[in-house]
């Protein structure tokens, strides 16, 4: 059935949803959200925080209302290896006379405060929606606040309502520009060791494929921003490659370093077993080293056979499963459609909030004929669409999983709330369990017999 014709009322957003083989025209993307629709899109400030959050001994200081902090606070599950400063919430807590009478006072004595307290050696100072509307000098105030304490003191400008998610992506990517920046007449000395973007150590998923580089012989110059402290940023000019996981978050900081610091970089995904084996290669083939190739061989092939009969059982459990996906960003979209082929699942619905052209062709190019693919979204399509297409399955984040329990099916979440990890081989078996389970639970005939015991 064609998607726009089931769907009346949402006419502005007709050129946001094809079914695969029903329509020719591009998908609409990349734009702002539709006024008056419930985006199931973060905030710009989100955006910004999930990225920044993971740096382990910097502050996070939100200046804004509590609510924005509270709302955000240890946004990701992510780990550390160090510090673990970057887990408290730390907020200004505009109250009503700041809001008249303006809140840089308040900031000033805010990052005083925590210095004090915590001798962090990074500060990132976040903007939300009201400090936008009261017009603080977030600039200003980081600027003195860097010169008093010797530290580094940077805003991030994140007002909620600047735009979509994908701007906080790009605030939170210029802060960290400014962090990395070489002082003007520094000679960079590179290296042999490679930076890993958009990855963010969710349940030590840093860790496991740092071990998987490792093996083959590479090195890690410094994530970002998963498991990184404000002494390993300050190397990332250093490295010889970028490969970048959450394009959606990190392809723009990735062409920056390209253009200031000449690093190349790659994208890569670590979800699924193929994309996984792909990308060890792809990295591994940069180096142009036979011996380092013949390594990474080995190890996709000891990894593989470790977990197929695993996997070979819960494909038999879910072969002919559907499953509708709503994700973050494109590239991981594309892995899960691959990864559920690996499991026998059928992808009969696929979003993302923050997907770009070239993504959603790759997606096209990947699923069958009546898949319905939309971008930027809201809970009344994604109820219409899993309910019209009968998936078995919704796999999003936190605030997609509310609507799949209601809706009475699975929900598997790949966001920031999980505590296991789901990427590389390890990943890939904790994904097929987790599927598995939550498919196949016995609590579903209780939905057949209408609730009733
Ligand atoms: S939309 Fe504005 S007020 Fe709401 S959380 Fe984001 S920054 Fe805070």
């Amino acid at each position: 059935m064609d998607a726009r014709k089931s769907n009346p009322a949402i006419e502005e957003r007709k050129h946001s949803i094809l079914t695969k083989g029903e329509q020719n025209q591009q998908l609409k993307c990349n734009t702002d959200s539709v006024a008056g629709c419930v985006s199931q899109r973060a905030c710009v400030y989100c955006g910004a925080r999930v990225v920044l959050n993971p740096i382990t001994d910097a502050v996070h200081l939100v200046h804004g209302p509590i609510g924005c902090a509270s709302y955000t606070w240890d946004i990701r599950g992510s780990l550390t290896s160090g510090a673990d400063l970057f887990r408290f919430s730390f907020s200004t807590d505009l109250q009503e006379m700041d809001v008249i009478f303006g809140g840089e006072g308040k900031l000033t004595r805010a990052i005083d405060d925590l210095v004090e307290k915590y001798h962090p050696p990074l500060i990132f100072v976040y903007s939300t929606c009201i400090v936008g509307v009261i017009g603080d000098d977030l600039e200003a105030v980081c600027k003195a606040a860097a010169q008093k304490h010797g530290i580094e003191v940077i805003p991030v400008q994140s007002s909620g309502f600047i735009g979509s998610k994908s701007a906080g992506y790009k605030a939170a990517c210029d802060a960290l520009l400014r962090l990395i920046q070489v002082p003007q007449g520094e000679e960079i000395q590179k290296g042999n060791a490679i930076n890993y973007l958009g990855e963010f150590n969710l349940a030590g998923e840093l860790w496991i494929i740092k071990n998987y580089l490792q093996r083959v012989g590479i090195k890690l110059n410094v994530a970002l921003t998963g498991d990184s402290s404000y002494k390993n940023l300050k190397k990332a000019t250093k490295a010889y490659l970028n490969i970048v996981q959450c394009a959606g978050s990190m392809n723009y900081i990735a062409s920056q370093m390209k253009e200031l610091y000449d690093i190349p970089y790659l994208n890569i995904s670590f979800i699924g077993i193929e994309d996984t084996s792909e990308s060890i290669r792809k990295i591994a083939r940069t180096f142009q080293d036979l011996e380092m190739m013949r390594r990474t061989e080995e190890l996709i092939q000891a990894e593989t056979a470790a977990i197929l009969p695993q996997i070979a059982y819960y494909r038999s459990k879910l072969q002919g499963k559907k499953a509708a996906i709503y994700v973050g960003g494109g590239f991981k979209a594309i892995s899960l459609i691959k990864q559920f082929g690996e499991l026998g699942i059928d992808v009969v619905m696929v979003g993302t909030q923050t997907g770009r052209q070239e993504e959603y062709d790759t997606i096209n190019n990947l699923v069958s004929k009546g898949t319905v693919i939309m971008d930027d979204t809201n809970p009344s399509e994604l109820e219409r669409f899993i309910m019209e297409k009968e998936a078995d399955l919704l796999v999003g984040g936190v605030k997609e999983r509310p609507l799949a329990y209601k809706m009475g099916i699975a929900f598997i979440d790949h966001n920031h709330d999980r505590k296991h990890p789901l990427s590389g081989y390890v990943g890939a078996v904790n994904f097929a369990r987790e599927v598995y389970a939550t498919v196949c639970s016995p609590v579903w005939k209780y939905r057949e017999q209408g609730g009733e015991p």
